[in-house]
């Protein structure tokens, strides 16, 4: 099921999401579910609080040379280790449609995390995997990569920002109203 995407001024994208405690059918769903909801909005990664749930799970699905895909889902994801060597790249967010700007991240990292079977793996991550990867876990401790950005460049986004925000908070009006009734 593909499920709505939470956009930038809604107040859920600045929280910590909670560590899962069990690998049950839900978290299953869950993982099927933001598979289908990037697909079909062409991204790269995804974190479970984009699809408003606070839940420790990311996913990235990267398009690989000979046409396959890379996917992997990630539970309880922790950085363990990050090089000192950083490097500069484009990122967009689709939690923040249409903006992109380049983010420093650490060119190589490990980071520990559970499998859908519920076995502990370690990931030792480079390049722009590294890069999705540290996007998605900054997803789960309430940080954006605009939040990353200096202050020059996130004033060049600042009109876009606003529409989003509102159009935003446009969706979240309706998401009460349809609770409601
Ligand atoms: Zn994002």
């Amino acid at each position: 099921m593909i499920r709505e995407i939470v956009w930038y001024g809604d107040e859920v994208l600045k929280q910590k999401s909670h560590t899962v405690e069990k690998i049950d059918a839900d978290i299953k769903e869950l993982i099927n579910d933001m598979f289908e909801t990037m697909y079909q909005n062409n991204g790269v990664g995804l974190a479970a609080v984009q699809v408003n749930v606070l839940k420790k799970v990311i996913i990235v699905g990267i398009p690989q040379e000979d046409e396959s895909m890379f996917e992997m889902a990630l539970i309880n994801p922790e950085i363990i280790y990050h090089s000192d060597e950083e490097c500069e790249g484009e990122e967009g967010c689709l939690s923040i449609p249409d903006i992109v700007d380049d983010v420093f991240r650490s060119t190589s990292i490990k980071v520990k995390y559970l499998d859908i079977d519920n076995n502990e793996q370690i990931l030792e991550a480079n390049d722009f995997l590294a890069r999705v990867i540290q996007h998605e876990i900054d997803h789960t401790n309430g940080i954006l990569f605009l939040d990353r950005l200096e202050s020059h460049q996130k004033r060049m986004h600042k009109k876009d920002l606003k529409f989003i925000k509102s159009e935003s908070l446009k969706r979240q009006n309706t998401k009460s109203v349809n609770e409601k009734y």
